[in-house]
């Protein structure tokens, strides 16, 4: 091959590309306004036909959303129990110290997601404290609202 055909010829293929692929595109998009419906059909029996699939891959991501928003979360409010100290991830617990805990359930809808996402989004507000699960219920069941724990103290 001449040396003086090499960036000329690959220049021109990639015009030749790019020209191709908006044609492509424009056929795709033509396609899809002349038959709207049966697009749609398809796509409808698609995902009929992979519910299970589809939502099996929701859930996984969720959950792994759920599991990175829960560790910054620990993470941004000092990743331990304000009570007892435990630091695993998993026993922690958002704690409204405040008590509003009710607005806050209604603002996220009861979500644990949502909160978390919110709280990530509004850079860690105060009002919120970290307890392990079982820290919180006691302090929640309690009639003076504080843990066996702080009583030895
Ligand atoms: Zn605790
Ligand atoms: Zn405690």
């Amino acid at each position: 091959m001449p040396q003086k055909w090499k960036g000329g010829r690959n220049a021109a293929q990639k015009r030749y590309n790019e020209k191709n692929r908006e044609k492509r595109n424009a056929k795709k998009r033509e396609y899809y306004q002349n038959n709207r419906d049966k697009v749609r059909e398809s796509q409808k029996k698609y995902i009929e036909a992979n519910m299970e699939k589809i939502l099996a891959y929701n859930s996984n991501w969720q959950r792994k959303k759920r599991a990175e928003y829960r560790e910054s979360v620990v993470t941004g409010y000092g990743h331990a129990c304000i009570c007892c100290g435990i630091s695993e991830t998993l026993f922690l617990e958002i704690h409204h110290p405040n008590g509003d805990g009710k607005a806050d359930r209604k603002r996220t809808g009861g979500n644990s997601y949502t909160l978390y996402k919110w709280i990530i989004e509004n850079n860690f507000p105060s009002g919120y404290e970290l307890l392990c699960a079982n820290c919180h219920r006691a302090i929640h069941q309690s009639e003076n609202g504080i843990c066996p724990h702080m009583k030895n103290l």
